[in-house]
C-alpha cells in the first residue's frame, strides 16, 4: 500500500503506534501541539511544521514571506493550545545553487515574526536538498489551567471562528496571516473554551478533528459562517491555511462572548451528539448531513 492510498491522516493514524508515551507526556499525537509536564504551574508545548518548495510555496515568492510563514504556522499551533511560544529551532534543506541572499531573507522574515511573538530562534540544522525545505520546531508554554485541547467539546456548546474563511492561497494571506495568539490568550484567560484548534486544513475537515476527538457531532449554520470577499461558500468551508481559531464554548459563556464582541468572534453552529454527524443548516432552516467528500461534488 502506498501513502497516496491512505492520505495524510491515514498515515498519521498508522504512525500513532510508534509513540512511546511516558508519565511525563500529557498529550502526544492528535492535537495542535504535544503537551509535556514542565513545572508546578505550566506545561511545555511542542509543535513542528515543514514547508516544501512546490507544495507550500514557490521560489518566486518573496523569501521573507516564506520564512515568516514557516514560523507563523507553528506559532498558530501553540496559540491553538492556549499557550505562548518561547523558542524555535529551524532546519533547512537547500539546493546548492540557491542564492545565499534568499536564505538570509527567509531568516529575516522569520526573525521579524519571532520578535513580534516573543520567540527566540536558538538553532537548527542545514542539509543539501533538491527542493527548498524549511522545518520549524517550536516550543511554547501554557498554564495548566489554561490548556485547551481538541477533545473537550460538549453537546450544547456553541462553535466559533475568529474571522472570515476561504481564499487564503489565492489572496496571498497564507503568507501574511497573523497567528491568533492575542485572541487565543484572551479566550483562555476570560472565556475558557472547551475545545480549540487553528484552521489549517479547512473548516469542515478541521471541525471534523474536534468532533472525532470529543466524540460529538455538530450543526453549522450556513448564514452565520463568515466568508472572505470573492470566495464561495464551498471554498470557505473547505479551503485551508486560514489560521483562524476554531473553538467551542459552553452556552452561557458563549452568550457573554457574543454580547461583548458581536463582530470579532463568529458563532457558526452548535455541538450535537455524535449520532447527529456533521450537519449544515441552510438559510431556510432545513438541515442536511454535511459530508466533506459529498460536498466536494457540488
Ligand atoms: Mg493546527
Amino acid at each position: 500500500m502506498r501513502v497516496s492510498q491512505i492520505g495524510e491522516f491515514g498515515l498519521i493514524d498508522r504512525l500513532r503506534k510508534f509513540q512511546n508515551l511516558t508519565s511525563r507526556i500529557v498529550k502526544g499525537i492528535g492535537d495542535d501541539a504535544a503537551v509535556l509536564k514542565h513545572n508546578a504551574q505550566r506545561y511545555q508545548l511542542v509543535t513542528t511544521d515543514m514547508l516544501v518548495e512546490g507544495g507550500h510555496f514557490l521560489r518566486s515568492m518573496p523569501a521573507e514571506k516564506i520564512g515568516r510563514k514557516a514560523l507563523a504556522c507553528s506559532i498558530s499551533d501553540i496559540a491553538a493550545m492556549g499557550g505562548l511560544p518561547t523558542a524555535a529551532v529551524v532546519s533547512l534543506g537547500i539546493p546548492e545553487d540557491l542564492d545565499i541572499a534568499f536564505v538570509e531573507r527567509m531568516y529575516a522574515g522569520m526573525l521579524r515574526v519571532a520578535r513580534i511573538f516573543g520567540v527566540s530562534l536558538v538553532g537548527g540544522d542545514t542539509v543539501r536538498s533538491k527542493k527548498i525545505t524549511i522545518n520549524v520546531a517550536l516550543l511554547g508554554e501554557v498554564e495548566k489551567t489554561r490548556l485547551v485541547c481538541r477533545d473537550g467539546a460538549k453537546v450544547g456548546d456553541v462553535i466559533f471562528v475568529s474571522g472570515p474563511l476561504g481564499g487564503s492561497l489565492k489572496s496571498g494571506r497564507h503568507l501574511t496571516f497573523t497567528p491568533r495568539v492575542k485572541e487565543a490568550r484572551f479566550l483562555v484567560e476570560h472565556f475558557k473554551p472547551t475545545a480549540m484548534m487553528d484552521i489549517s486544513d479547512g473548516l469542515v475537515g478541521d471541525l471534523g478533528h474536534i468532533l472525532k476527538a470529543s466524540g460529538v457531532g455538530a450543526a453549522l449554520e450556513r448564514g452565520k459562517i463568515p466568508v472572505n470577499r470573492g470566495v464561495t461558500f464551498r471554498q470557505a468551508l473547505t479551503e485551508g491555511e486560514d489560521f483562524e481559531l476554531l473553538f467551542t464554548l459552553a452556552k452561557p459563556v458563549a452568550r457573554k462572548l457574543i454580547a461583548r464582541f458581536p463582530r470579532k468572534f463568529h458563532a457558526i453552529g452548535q455541538i450535537l451528539s455524535r449520532s447527529s454527524g456533521l450537519r449544515l443548516m441552510n438559510n431556510d432552516g432545513k438541515t442536511g448531513l454535511l459530508n466533506l467528500k459529498a460536498f466536494a461534488h457540488f
